[in-house]
């Protein structure tokens, strides 16, 4: 039998001297149980096959443990692996809870720290496969643990004794398993390792790495809980692949910027680590190593570790076509932030000449920068641990600001709740108050919250709750913008929706600390009433749909209303008084009161309405998050409509509203392009499609329109609206094409903007929101139409309220919601992401409205 590359390449490594490592006959290699070598093209293991070599692994060797901790969102099981030394392995709870101490500086006397960094280990977390489509990582993984489960040189011993390492072989389970099978079923076709036609990840697709302050997602929560809360890792290398003509390797340090929180000590211990696996690559010989590109360090969404006293190492590998080979040509390579494929830099030092780049490839370079990885945790063991230490002991003696307060009295308790679980879940201490107290200026009642900054992870807490200043940064002084390389805001009280005020002096207040915070109190209030009257905030709203699914005729008050000496806002919900038993426990689970009232004023009468969501298969990620939003926060029931649904026509006999999520005009009406995928998949909407939806609405259906998904309607229905927006590129191009006013005028890749609203009288869709209303907008369009009803629309100043906006001028007066009335029906053009990433509370609240009142029978008074 010939030897594997991949073999051959550990082996070297392994073996300090030329003998072979003393392997034990019984260790499984994972070529004896997948039936063909890691790397091999055109093979794959699935799930299945890389659980079950975990198993074979663990159960031979005393150096690995296997958990499953799942399940994960479509019911696979979801692995935790520890490898570490023999001896190790037999005191591993000690050794845990040695290293969490050593998270809370607190208590801990410099002696004591002392003696804990000299006999501690470092904690190394290797996430393989967070993104399904990236194949070599889940790959690679069983080719790491089993030179770690059967390496007896000098180097591994080392890592092994100076080290804790906790594997995730794949960080989503279930786009590992359904990838590699679309895959196996494109090989021998024209679309062999082509584009797959759904999301990886059933809710969030690529962005479920941008997931990792607001913890929507199963697979998150379970690292969190399994891996980061219970361990505190030190060091996480994250394993990635970018695409085919850039580097064949990127590790850090990231350009800027910086999430501005993040202690200085741990930047530069991602500079030293990730130096040191450029430095490990190139002294083997692997060409095309770049550092210092592409990747920068701002959002804490990619980023859980920075926040936490350790560092996120980002490496990402050049793709091939999953495992089939591809050629590139040293012409064909490209330029990207901070350096040029070809082109030698002090970053960039050994330029990749082109040729054949296969999964092999990815796997080799793969192995070498974990082993990297893992070569600088154990050398420098008692480095990382001082610096975690250090970095902990300094945030916990953080006195600026001294807390955030979130005020008892809020607008929306159940977004309130949920902000205060992502602190809990984030490791963040909550306290509540008491009695009455005072800070500033201000007096906050009992059953207020503090968030305290003299805690080990306030640069979590801190960094979600303050508002983002993003650096102006631009390609060359004077040229267009440098593309962040995620968005630039993250500000949980603006995006929720939840009033949270900075106290910058200390205060006096009696703290309780909570481990889990409940919600407000809800109730129904006493007296009798024919109706009880209801506000319209998220919580509301979801007791409503619960209500119309349970048949309850629930109305909807069109105007003010005064009953018994109250006044009532447009938009409360009238809930009839004989569904007292069913609405009396929603008061107390989602937290909000319910008034007895006689008052009959104007109405909708509101029925369950029936709704469609478009899919393309051109996966489209706010597709995913929309269902989410739907199914696990709000719940709303839908259909999922695909291309031959929509062209099929008839579709008002069948749905009261359909949603579009955000999405170009070409994906949605042009599709995949014939010969990319099995035909069933190729082609859009087509023209068939658009009039389907477009007799749809002349037929009294409701169309609504998420963000980008708003220029097909505009320009298919031609609709008497523009997008002001429409001549400026979303991308921070250099080259500006003709005709294409580039981003230097106008560029906004994802901040929070505010809006006015001002339909409160004339449309429902502004029920329920504030007069100035924070929203999403990331290259999003905005609207001037002279028809139709604008809902909200950008003040008359600059509406930037965290993040990056250039070219304010643009926005300012325009729309950015707009109901438009088409026949009997109407098009809802959001021109922002009402539900963006299940983290924009403070805007699910038109959607629904756009849901809701598209189902509705008018009632006089
Ligand atoms: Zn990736």
């Amino acid at each position: 039998m010939t030897r594997r590359p991949a073999a051959l390449c550990l082996a070297l490594l392994l073996c300090a001297a030329a003998a072979l490592p003393a392997v034990s006959a019984d260790v499984p290699t994972p070529e004896s149980v997948l039936g063909f070598s890691v790397g091999e093209d055109r093979k794959l293991a699935d799930w299945t096959q890389i659980v079950g070599y975990f198993q074979k692994l663990a159960a031979a060797s005393p150096r690995v443990k296997v958990e499953d901790v799942g399940p994960t969102t479509e019911g696979n099981p979801f692995l935790v692996v520890t490898i570490t030394s023999e001896a190790n392995m037999a005191r591993l709870e000690e050794i845990r809870r040695a290293n969490l101490r050593l998270a809370d500086p607190r208590t801990l006397s410099e002696d004591e720290a002392r003696g804990l960094i000299d006999t501690g280990k470092a904690i190394v977390a290797l996430n393989h496969g967070i993104h399904s489509t990236e194949v070599g990582a889940s790959q690679t993984s069983m080719q790491t643990a089993y030179a770690l489960a059967t390496g007896q040189d000098a180097d591994t011993l080392d890592i092994l004794n100076k080290t804790v390492i906790l594997m995730l072989p794949s960080h989503n389970p279930d786009g590992t398993q359904k990838v590699v099978e679309w895959y196996r079923r494109s090989l021998g076709t024209p679309w062999e390792g082509g584009q797959i036609p759904f999301l990886y990840h059933k809710y969030t697709g690529h962005d479920n790495n941008r997931d990792w302050y607001m913890f929507t997602q199963v697979e998150t929560q379970l690292t969190v809980k399994h891996l980061y809360d219970r361990w505190r890792p030190q060091v996480v290398h994250d394993l990635h692949q970018m695409g085919a003509r850039a580097a064949r390797i990127f590790a850090p340090p990231y350009v800027d910027p910086w999430e501005p929180n993040v202690d200085p000590a741990l930047i530069e211990a991602v500079n030293g680590i990730g130096s040191h696996i450029g430095a490990c690559l190139t002294s083997e010989a692997k060409k095309g190593v770049v550092i210092h590109a592409l990747y920068d360090a701002w959002t804490p969404a990619r980023a859980y570790p920075h926040t936490h006293g350790g560092v996120r190492i980002l490496t990402e590998c050049a793709s091939a076509k999953m495992a089939t080979p591809i050629e590139v040509g040293f012409k064909d390579l490209e330029p990207g932030i901070g350096y040029d494929a070809r082109q030698a830099s002090w970053n960039f030092p050994a330029p990749w000449p082109g040729g054949t780049w296969r999964l092999r490839d990815i796997v080799d370079y793969q192995l070498s920068a974990t082993r990297a990885v893992l070569e600088h945790a154990a050398r420098n063991r008692a480095y990382w641990l001082r610096t975690f230490y250090e970095v902990n002991r300094r945030a916990a003696a953080r006195s600026e600001p001294y807390a955030f307060i979130v005020p008892a009295a809020q607008k929306d308790p159940l977004a309130t709740a949920k902000l205060l679980w992502v602190m809990r879940t984030g490791g963040v201490e909550v306290h509540r108050v008491r009695a009455e107290f005072k800070a500033g200026d201000r007096t906050y009642p009992p059953d207020s919250h503090v968030i305290l900054m003299a805690q080990p992870f306030s640069a979590f807490a801190k960094a979600l709750l303050e508002r983002q200043r993003y650096p102006d940064l631009r390609q060359w002084p004077g040229g267009p913008p440098q593309r962040p390389y995620d968005v630039t805001a993250h500000t949980l009280p603006l995006l929720m929706g939840v009033d949270v005020v900075r106290a910058d002096a200390p205060f006096v207040a009696a703290l309780e600390r909570l481990d889990a915070v409940p919600i407000a109190r809800g109730s129904i209030e006493g007296g009798r009433g024919r109706f009880f009257a209801l506000g319209h905030k998220n919580a509301e709203l979801v007791a409503l749909g619960r209500l119309l699914r349970a048949g309850v005729p629930v109305r909807w008050a069109t105007a003010a209303f005064l009953d018994r000496g109250l006044n009532f806002r447009p938009g409360t919900l009238l809930v009839p008084e004989n569904a007292r038993a069913r609405l009396e426990p929603m008061t107390r689970e989602l937290g909000f009161v319910a008034t007895p009232v006689n008052a009959a004023p104007p109405s909708l009468l509101l029925r369950k309405p029936r709704v469609g969501v478009y899919q393309s298969y051109v996966p489209s990620m706010d597709e995913g998050w929309t269902r989410f939003v739907f199914d696990k926060q709000v719940g709303v029931d839908y259909e999922t409509l695909h291309d031959k649904d929509v062209r099929t026509g008839g579709l008002r006999e069948h749905f009261d509203a359909i949603v579009l999520p955000d999405q170009s005009r070409r994906a949605m009406v042009g599709g995949n392009p014939p010969g990319s995928m099995p035909p069933e998949y190729v082609g859009g909407l087509g023209k068939e499609g658009v009039q389907g939806l477009k007799s749809f609405v002349e037929e009294g259906g409701t169309l609504v329109a998420l963000d980008s998904a708003s220029e097909m309607p505009i320009a298919e229905f031609a609709l008497p609206v523009t997008n002001v927006l429409a001549g400026f590129s979303r991308e921070a191009r250099g080259d500006e094409d003709e005709g294409d006013q580039g981003a230097k005028e106008f560029y906004c890749p994802g901040a929070i903007l505010a809006a006015q609203v001002e339909g409160m009288s004339t449309s429902p869709l502004a029920h329920g929101l504030e007069a100035t209303t924070p929203i999403w907008f990331e290259g999003s369009p905005a609207f001037d139409t002279k028809a139709g009803t604008v809902v909200a629309r950008y003040p008359p100043e600059n509406p930037l309220l965290s993040g990056w906006l250039l070219g304010d001028k643009y926005l300012r007066g325009k729309g950015a919601l707009v109901e438009m009335p088409l026949g009997t029906g109407r098009v809802v053009l959001f021109g922002f992401r009402p539900q963006y990433r299940a983290q924009s509370w403070a805007t699910y609240v038109p959607l629904l409205n756009a849901l809701y009142t598209s189902a509705v029978t008018p009632l006089a008074r």
